[in-house]
Parts: structure tokens; sequence; C-alpha cells
């Protein structure tokens, strides 16, 4: 079986790489006396096999527990694999997979998903890339162990993993995994945009919420899932200064971007392609986004209207 590429970042923690071609996010192992937890399950068995592998060839004991950053098909399909390990997850990572779980995962399901609005276009070619038309007709989308609703910590022996409910705009059952003993956050996805929006967005509200808290936490290092090396502090803080100051400014000017950008000339943040694609995100957060998930957590309850 092949092994991923393992580094280890801080005493406690170990990281493999993300893969962009399949949407592979960066899996985690914070390593402690008593127990493993790992961080995401994979986007696929043959994801979290890897892993598994890799630990094993490092003689790291196999995980017992294992936690999921949110419902994306990238960070739970690869729960199937992890037998014998103890999965946690958000209550509603748990609701949303229950969905999942009654979805046809074949080509021809995707792409009729797709057609109607309920699928995007970027998970099926992933999809696609990363595992075969039979591989998918037979998943199996486990259901976690244990949920919680803001937050728990695991006691691994000699250092011990916060699990913090955060949302954002990305998705409302975002987690992050704090580990204080190194000063390490797995972000999973919580500081990305709304990626099942048209037009996809951020907006003020949730994304200033989000990084206060993040900001917030006793961390050196940052962990966004999908990027190959970790944040500094120092980064995260430029980071999070610069999407406050230009979602405020969005906030202030409504639409005008030609407003936007001379304000932001003046407090020196540059106008490229990065600052101008910040700018429609946040403007389209003001608008009325139409949604192509296949989950929805802001239905109101039976009955209400
Ligand atoms: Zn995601």
């Amino acid at each position: 079986m092949t092994a991923l590429p393992l580094t280890r970042l801080t005493t406690h923690i170990y990281i493999s790489p993300p893969h962009e071609e399949t949407d592979r996010p960066v899996l985690g192992a914070i390593v402690g006396e008593k127990s493993v937890l790992m961080v995401e399950a994979g986007n696929s068995p043959a994801h979290a096999h890897s892993f598994l592998e890799a630990l094993a060839r490092q003689h790291i004991a196999r995980p017992s527990y294992a936690v999921l950053t949110h419902w994306h098909w990238d960070h739970i399909f690869g729960a199937s694999a992890l037998s014998r390990i103890q999965i946690f997850a958000h209550t509603k990572t748990a609701q949303a997979i229950q969905i999942l779980a009654k979805l046809d995962w074949s080509d021809e399901a995707i792409q009729r998903r797709v057609a109607d609005g309920k699928e995007i276009a970027f998970c099926r070619d992933c999809m696609r890339q990363e595992f075969t038309d039979s591989e998918r007709k037979d998943i199996r989308l486990r259901h976690p162990d244990i949920t919680f609703n803001t937050r728990i910590e695991i006691d691994l022996g000699s250092v011990s993993a916060n699990l913090i409910h955060v949302g954002g705009d990305h998705s409302a059952d975002s987690v992050v995994i704090f580990i204080p003993q190194d000063g390490v956050v797995f972000l999973g996805d919580c500081i990305y945009d709304a990626i099942y929006d048209t037009p996809r967005n951020y907006t003020s509200a949730k994304l200033f919420a989000l990084l206060e808290r993040l900001t917030a936490l006793d961390a050196s290092l940052y962990l966004p899932a999908h990027q190959e090396t970790p944040i500094s502090r120092s980064e995260f803080l430029s980071l999070a200064k610069k999407y406050k100051t230009i979602g405020s400014l969005v906030d202030q000017h409504g639409d005008d971007r030609q407003a936007i950008l001379t304000h932001l000339s003046h407090l020196s943040i540059p106008n490229n392609e990065e600052t101008v694609t910040l700018i429609d995100l946040f403007i389209a957060g003001r608008q009325k986004p139409v949604s192509a998930s296949p989950i929805s957590f802001d239905t109101p309850p039976k009955g209400n209207r």
C-alpha cells in the first residue's frame, strides 16, 4: 500500500500535504502518550488508508479517534476506512452525513445533481479524479460516533485537543482543532468562502466573528486544509486585518468598487488581483446568492414560515 508523505510539524503533530487535483485536504495526527487523534477522515478510503500506513511506517500508534472538520465530501468520504477509530463531529455535520448517505454518488447521479443545481462542478470533477464510478457507487458514508455542539476537549496524554465549533461562510458546521501545548490550530476550510453559492461570497458578519475567535486563540501556527504550508501567527493577523479592512469598506461603500479601491490605496493595500477578488466576494455577500449545496442548515423547522 502507498503511504502519504508525513511531516513532523511540532512535538505532538504530524501532517500529510494536500493534493490539489483530487481536492485532498491536509490530514493530521496529534500524538499523545495515551492516544492519537486523526484530523479529517480523508476524501476517500484510499486517502485514509495511505495516511494510516504513513503513521504505521513511522511507528506511530493507530489513532483511537478522528475528528471531522465539516461535512464536505473531501473531509468525510474516507471515514469508512477508519475501523476501530471513534469519530467526533459537530451535530450539524452528523445531520448532513445522514442526508449525504442517502444520495447516489455514481457519475450519472452526480451529473444530474449538477444539472439540477444541487451539486457543483468542482466537486464532481475532483471526485472523478479521486475514485472511479464503481468505487463511488459502493461508498459507505460512516456516521460519527460522538457529536457535540460548542466544544469538546480530548485528553490524549501529555497533550490535549480542543474541538471548537466556529462556523463561518464556508460551512455553518465548521470546527477547528486547537492544540494549546503546541500552539497549533487546524482550520479545516473555515476561513474559505461560500463555495456552493453563486456567486461565491464572504459576509462581513460571519467572517469578522470567525476571525475574532481564531485570533483570540493562543496559537503560533494556523493550518488551512488546502494549503501546503501553515500560516504563522503574524501572517494570520495581517490576513485577518486585510479581510476586515476590505469587508468594512464594502459595508461602507456597497458595490462602488472605485471608491473602495481609492480608500485602499490610502491604506497601502495593493490594487492587485487578490484584493479585487476579495472586494467582489464581500460585494457578493451583500446580495442574495443561490446555493447549489445538497445540504441546507438554514431551512426553518417545519410549520414555521
Ligand atoms: Zn469545505
